[in-house]
């Protein structure tokens, strides 16, 4: 089992006490070496399957990973979201701790936000809905009450869609309607888990007694309420091993961290922590990409970021596309999916990401005109549809009757040849019908169901329809559907953890990436993280595209996303001149490969160090007074212009130039951390410092 890991996996897979937290970027193996360390734990007899509880973001994700555990020999093991996971021990605990029937969940709650609204007499409009909709969320995951919001809220710098009064009235309203008819929402059920365990000692060591080792995968975008459960799952134990990139925090407007992670160490000093750096997903091309987008970003997780390293053979360079128009791009998308799919990657192995759900539409219509399968609904949807609960139904009868009184069955032993046999009675064939449409959208649901059945004899031979049944109850309870031959169509968000051989990001245009709502730094930053996000998912192809007006005809007055910069052929980077000394030292980097430490030769990876040109633990040969000199120096500046320290340099920058003491600005601009803005405004201050001069003081308003 631990043949399939590099050294650092295997230590995450081995170490199977304390405290251990895995720190790592895209496609490192994060997600497998955390189902490889259960499936080792519980096969060297170490771990008890039922006393694992494996916690992941999406339902989808959770049953990729009950699928994966299976096929290691860990079947038994708990893998469900923190929300499936609260939800099953609140039903179960639910008539002994409070009495009665668990309430009946809200599915849609803006309905409810809409009518607390009207209630209170505030007419929101469409968006407001959703924003006011958004902040309720974040007051319940942040575990603030009605009352508080505004204080909060304002303490937090969340960009109310209305008056924090007036939100705090709706959120208030909105509570007391739910009470009113005996309902809970999404959070609630977090909420009553956690007060639950808080007040009832006997039912929380019941779920201690049962769960003992804990571990967390996409830790990074873990809520504060989400964290307060584990905690107390945990009680006083230390069994938690969490996995996360910082780089990758996409759910931070919910009320999201990633401090949990980066903090990991503070919390259990005694932790192990594991560092991946190996990209077994993507091409060098695509990790290049990847690499120079967080180059540039900036805040807490960025300083924390790691320099990919691909593991594969090269592949194609990233294609970028622009368009006239959405449709033109939409058709220009689906003309190369087919292509794609022509020359032989599977459909279900391509992805189209974008930004908002209702972006969709024009690729469904396009990849239909195309003759493109592709699956739209979302994941948890699957069982759901009219024509699996029909064929699941038929399935649960035969298996029943144990199969034998149906003639088509009686010769068929193989549980896959029985599927087939019981779907064609609900309208499966053996090939697919003609067209696009409803029809052809039913066929690939029981299409689906029959590859499930494959795969499921194939992982576990000897099974039964009846097993096939069961397994399909599992599934339906936690919301998986398997995955249905047809290009995917999913939001950047939904698109996290999943991986394909090729991957287009389409309408990649400012204003969509970063969406406009995306006003603050932070914001911004965030919505430079979703992308980083979406370059990721691809192992081989990675097209990305934009339209320059939306209709046909229409003034082309959009830009391709600022975040492309610096990395689509042909721009430049925000803040240097083209061709100015930042991109020569870039273009300088690219070719000299990977950055290595000046004092011992090894690869660096951290961010910080690439920037010192040497590990951190490596001998310096800075000139302390100098260092010093440029502090007092920068502290002067940052008061002078009243913006924090670091955004004149940062330390590391500093103690770079202080290490290399440069004679003059070709040198001074190979320091990273000094653009060329920077060398313009700073170039003189620095170089006379460091020649032992008084820097003439530039005055801030030149630049
Ligand atoms: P993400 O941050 O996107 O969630 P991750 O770190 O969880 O990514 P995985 O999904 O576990 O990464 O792995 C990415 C891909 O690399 C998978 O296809 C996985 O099977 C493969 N992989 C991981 N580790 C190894 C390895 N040691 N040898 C071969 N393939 C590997
Ligand atoms: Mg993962």
């Amino acid at each position: 089992m631990l043949l399939g890991l590099d050294p650092e996996q295997r230590e995450v897979a081995t170490t199977l006490r304390g405290p251990v937290c895995v720190l790592a970027g895209a496609g490192t193996g994060k997600t497998r070496a955390i189902t490889h360390r259960i499936a080792y734990g519980v096969r060297s007899g170490m771990l008890m399957p039922a006393s694992v509880l494996a916690v992941t973001f999406t339902n989808r994700a959770a049953g990729e990973m009950r699928g994966r555990l299976r096929t290691l020999g860990a079947g038994g093991v708990q893998a469900r979201t923190f929300h499936s996971a609260a939800l099953r021990q609140l039903q179960y605990f639910w008539p002994r701790a409070v009495g009665g029937e668990l309430p009946r969940l809200l599915e849609r709650k803006i309905q409810f936000v809409a009518e607390a609204g009207a209630r209170c007499r505030i007419r929101l409009d469409r968006n407001e809905l959703r924003d006011v909709t958004g902040e309720i969320e974040w007051a319940k995951v942040t575990q603030t009450v009605p009352a508080d919001y505004p204080a909060a809220a304002l303490k937090a710098g969340r960009e109310a869609p209305r008056d924090l009064a007036e939100i705090a009235q709706i959120y208030g309203t909105y509570e007391q309607l739910k009470r009113d008819r005996g309902m809970i929402d999404f959070e609630d059920v977090l909420l009553l888990t956690v007060g639950v365990l808080q007040d009832r000692h006997d039912i929380a060591e019941q779920i201690r007694a049962q769960y003992q080792h804990f571990v967390v995968d996409e830790y990074q975008d873990v809520s504060p309420l989400q964290q307060r459960l584990l905690e107390l799952w945990l009680g006083d134990r230390d069994s938690l091993c969490v996995v996360g990139d910082a780089s990758q925090t996409i759910y931070s407007f919910t009320g999201a961290t990633p401090d949990h992670l980066l903090d990991f160490r503070t919390r259990y000093p005694q932790a192990t922590v594991v560092k991946l750096v190996r990209d077994y997903r993507s091409t060098p091309q695509v990790v290049h990409l990847a690499n120079g987008l967080l180059g540039q970003a900036r805040g807490r997780a960025a300083e924390h970021r790691l320099e990919l390293v691909s593991q594969r053979e090269p592949g194609p360079d990233p294609v970028y596309a622009e368009y006239p128009d959405e449709p033109a791009e939409a058709e220009g998308v689906a003309g190369r999916v087919r292509d794609l799919i022509a020359a032989g990657v599977p459909a279900g192995e391509i992805a189209v990401l974008y930004r908002i759900n209702a972006q969709s539409e024009v690729y469904e219509q396009a990849l239909a005109d195309a003759g493109v399968p592709y699956q739209l609904r979302g994941a948890e949807r699957f069982f759901e549809r009219a024509e699996v609960q029909k064929a699941v139904l038929a399935l649960r009868g035969s298996a029943r009757s144990g199969g034998s009184d149906d003639p088509l069955l009686q010769d068929v032993v193989e549980l896959p040849s029985q599927v087939r046999a019981v779907l064609s009675s609900t309208g499966w064939t053996t090939e697919p019908p003609t067209g696009s449409g409803a029809v052809r959208d039913q066929w690939e649901s029981l299409a689906a169901l029959v590859r499930l059945a494959e795969d499921f004899a194939r992982s576990r031979p000897g099974v039964t329809l009846a097993d096939l049944v069961v397994e399909l109850d599992e599934r339906r309870a936690a919301q998986h559907a398997p995955t249905v031959q047809g290009v995917t169509l999913a939001s950047l968000h939904a698109a996290k953890g999943l991986e394909w051989d090729a991957v287009f990001l389409v309408g990649l245009t400012d204003g969509m990436m970063p969406i406009t709502y995306a006003k603050t730094d932070e914001q911004v930053e965030e919505e430079r993280r979703l992308l980083y996000v979406g370059v990721t998912r691809a192992r081989h192809h990675l097209t990305l595209s934009w339209a320059l007006s939306r209709a046909p005809g229409g003034r082309a007055s959009r830009r391709p996303s600022r975040f492309l910069n610096g990395l689509r052929p042909g721009s430049a980077a925000l803040g240097s001149r083209p061709g100015g000394p930042e991109a020569g030292a870039a273009r300088k980097r690219g070719r000299r490969g990977p950055a290595l430490c000046r004092v011992c030769g090894r690869t660096l990876t951290e961010a910080g160090e690439i920037k010192l040109m040497r590990c951190e633990d490596c001998p310096s040969d800075m000139d302390e007074g100098l260092y010093e000199r440029l502090r007092d120096w920068r502290a002067g500046q940052s008061k002078l212009q009243g913006m924090p320290a670091y955004c004149v340099f940062t330390d590391k920058t500093l103690m770079a130039i202080a290490e290399a003491a440069p004679g003059e600005a070709g040198q001074l601009s190979m320091i990273s951390g000094v653009g060329g803005r920077k060398l313009e405004r700073y170039g003189a201050d620095v170089l006379a410092i460091c020649a032992g001069q008084e820097p003439a003081g530039a005055d801030p308003d030149d630049a």
